[in-house]
């Protein structure tokens, strides 16, 4: 798949580019795509930029979450571009569930980060379209409004 137009400025790492929102270790320059950078995270919430490109939200706002996750609508993950979003599905290992994927050990001390557990446990994984959504700060809590569409994807095997 190719990488989508608004992706093209994103820092690149092993040939993918790095999700606005990914932690980036300030010294190495290395990503760690399990963790997130919760200054960025406040930034996409607050000023409803991509949490994949980071550039402005358009009219439908898309989240992936496992199937908990839609039924209550409720997300760590900042809403995406429909783009960025099924980018990220297809070619994001820890998204998509393909085998081999281990998370770099954490060495990021003093750093801020999150840990996604949200998604992880889940042999399913969907992709909802929505137009608007609220967030609470304590919580880190993204909630979206009613979903227009909701499409499920098995995470074993990968995504199509
Ligand atoms: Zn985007």
């Amino acid at each position: 798949m190719s990488i989508p137009d608004r992706m093209v400025l994103l820092q690149r790492y092993g040939g993918f580019p790095v999700p606005f929102t990914v932690l980036v270790d300030l010294v190495t320059g290395i990503p760690d795509f399990t963790a997130t950078d919760m200054e960025r995270w406040y930034a996409a919430v607050s000023e409803r930029l991509c949490g994949v490109c980071g550039t402005p939200l358009d009219y439908w706002i898309w989240f992936i979450g496992g199937p908990q996750s839609m039924e209550i609508r409720s997300f760590f993950d900042p809403g995406m571009h429909e783009e960025c979003a099924r980018y990220a599905l297809s070619v994001c290992p820890y998204l998509s569930g393909l085998k081999g994927y281990r998370p770099a050990p954490r060495q990021h001390e003093g750093a801020v980060i999150e840990v996604k557990h949200n998604v992880v446990d889940s042999p399913d994984i969907c992709l909802g379209n929505t137009r608007d959504f609220v967030f609470d700060i304590p919580s880190k809590i993204i909630t979206a409004a009613p979903f227009t569409s909701i499409e499920t994807f098995s995470r074993k095997g990968g995504i199509p």
